[in-house]
């Protein structure tokens, strides 16, 4: 199918694509990797009047250390954050999560802040954003704000962006040498969606787990953290933490899994992370 007819622009700056975005009430779409938005454009699932590509903006795909955080720019491409030594050194639960998104042609053109903003609930990125503690910077008509990713994601394919804001990039905690992260999920063939999957952190202190983050993509409407299982873990009890999902998760069938599917692979793939996180920093 072709996209219905449409009005294009390139931003020169953040603020000129906050500008032109400003200028068409908020109806205008962003256009970033397209790897999301093309298709949705094709089916005639959306139709904007007019697309803003921002691929031309200067430094908008840096990956840096500022003060202590990784600092990834909007339009970093998925294969660029996975070859960054920045990232797997600083930043390496995405590092482990990047090779799951898609396949290799996707990766090359899929950015990171398409993915975030896009916020589909069996997406890698948003689980690994909650899970670090990151915080996204957001441009719009009234000037720059910080969300923390834990309140940016609001539900299904939708965030605290408002229709005139930007993400600009995202600001991720940096590892030490206490941190310790785990990544699993569960598709039916590599580079498939999720059918379910579980993003962590957790500082280590000897033997023992604190600051445990649970984040489970694929099983609700956005990024699920399993506080109750996080409780558990941090007081050593695997099994009692394996219990609480039933109360920490409500997952819902899909297509491919019924909810009682998805709540049993939540479980198994939470005693493979827990395993992760108490190994050895690499
Ligand atoms: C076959 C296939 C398989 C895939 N599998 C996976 C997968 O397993 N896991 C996964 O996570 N993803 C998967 N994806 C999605 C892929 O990761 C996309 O790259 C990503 O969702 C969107 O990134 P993009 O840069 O292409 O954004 P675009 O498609 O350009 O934009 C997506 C949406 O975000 C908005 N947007 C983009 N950038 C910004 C910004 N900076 N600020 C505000 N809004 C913005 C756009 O306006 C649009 O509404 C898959 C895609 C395809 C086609």
């Amino acid at each position: 199918m072709k996209p219905a007819a449409f009005a294009y622009a390139k931003a020169h700056s953040i603020e000129h694509a906050v500008e032109l975005l400003g200028k068409h009430d908020g109806e205008a779409r962003l256009l970033a990797g397209g790897q999301s938005l093309i298709a949705s454009l094709n089916m005639r699932l959306a139709s904007p009047p007019m697309l803003v590509d921002i691929n031309d903006i200067a430094g908008l795909d840096r990956i840096d250390m500022t003060d202590g955080h990784v600092l990834i720019g909007a339009m970093a491409r998925h294969a660029d954050v996975e070859r960054s030594s920045i990232i797997a050194k600083h930043a390496p639960l995405i590092s482990r999560a990047m090779p799951h998104i898609a396949h290799a042609a996707i990766r090359n053109r899929g950015t990171i802040g398409g993915s975030l903003a896009y916020a589909d609930p069996a997406a890698e990125l948003p689980a690994c954003m909650v899970a670090l503690g990151a915080k996204l910077e957001i441009a719009g008509l009234q000037g720059r704000r910080v969300v923390a990713a834990e309140d940016f994601f609001k539900g299904m394919f939708e965030t605290a962006l408002g229709p005139n804001d930007m993400l600009v990039a995202v600001h991720v905690p940096a590892a030490t040498a206490q941190t310790r992260v785990g990544f699993e999920e569960l598709a039916r063939r590599h580079g498939d969606y999720a059918i379910v999957g579980l993003a962590a952190a957790a500082q280590v202190a000897g033997a023992k787990l604190s600051d445990v983050r649970l984040v489970y993509f694929s099983v609700g409407d956005a990024p699920v953290r399993a506080r109750g299982a996080e409780s558990a873990i941090a007081a050593g009890d695997i099994d009692g933490a394996a219990a609480a999902l039933s109360k920490d998760l409500l997952p819902t069938a899909d297509l491919e899994s019924s909810a009682e599917v998805k709540l049993h692979l939540a479980g198994v793939l939470l005693r493979r992370v827990v395993r992760q996180l108490q190994e050895a920093r690499a």
